[in-house]
């Protein structure tokens, strides 16, 4: 599939058209930025890693009926993927209360408690991303109950498999930030956007060691050789 003009310029991502109306290709830039892009870097080779990390985990979701954007990788940084409408609401499954949350709701950082929970928050810059309810989401026009009721069970679901999946690599899912878009070709609500270290929090399970972007955000070096250990780990399984 060819790769055409360049449709979006993100901070961490490229998309670019293809010959297909209904496909995308995505292109994984080595940039990373935390705190609401206040905090940026470069790491050399973070984008291959995010790609192909990116592409066995969504690769799993849709082996496994969760539908997701990702198609194919198409090279070391990139990947085809459907084309969506995108929802401005990010979905975050949390089996830890780690982070901000942590901070929040006055508990230790990795407080684990007997439920797992799903957030809402507004996709939006300019109000770094407030946390919302399915009301607000509705009353915004962002989505209708209907999706986001969807929305919320594909990542119970989601954070289920992936979790498990995960823990055949000695690694915890602590929490993880889903996308959803409407997919140009049909409408149906698929999951569109990377699963990674970038968008995950992923702990070592025996050393209890971050592998995640937490690395950059608390100034804890090795970024790119713990994404590395992560695909390592996760190419071991030997999925298929
Ligand atoms: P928290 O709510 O603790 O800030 O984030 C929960 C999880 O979602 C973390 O794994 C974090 O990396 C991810 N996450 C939340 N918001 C964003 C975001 O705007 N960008 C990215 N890349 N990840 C996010």
């Amino acid at each position: 599939m060819d790769k055409k003009q360049l449709l979006f310029d993100g901070n961490e991502k490229r998309v670019f058209a293809t010959d297909d109306p209904d496909k995308v290709i995505i292109r994984y830039k080595d940039v990373t930025l935390a705190y609401n892009s206040i905090k940026r870097a470069r790491f050399d080779g973070k984008g291959v890693l995010t790609n192909k990390i990116s592409a066995i985990l969504l690769g799993y979701l849709n082996e496994n009926g969760i539908k997701t954007h990702f198609l194919e990788t198409v090279g070391d940084r990139e990947q085809l993927c459907r084309k969506i409408d995108i929802i401005p609401v990010e979905v975050i499954w949390r089996k830890r209360i780690a982070g901000s949350l942590a901070a929040r709701l006055g508990v230790e950082d990795g407080f684990l408690p007997g439920n797992t929970m799903v957030d809402l928050r507004y996709n939006n810059d300019e109000l770094e991303d407030p946390f919302i309810n399915r009301h607000h989401a509705v009353a915004l026009g962002l989505a209708n109950y209907d999706e986001l009721e969807k929305m919320i069970t594909s990542a119970r679901i989601a954070g289920t498999l992936l979790e498990n999946l995960l823990h055949r690599a000695g690694i915890e899912l602590v929490d993880m930030k889903l996308e959803f878009g409407r997919a140009t070709d049909n409408g149906e609500l698929i999951i569109s956007d990377e699963i990674s270290p970038d968008t995950c929090r992923m702990w070592d399970e025996e050393t209890g060691e971050r592998l995640d972007k937490d690395r950059f955000r608390l100034d804890l070096s090795d970024v790119v050789a713990s994404y590395q250990t992560v695909l390592d780990r996760l190419e071991n399984l030997n999925l298929k």
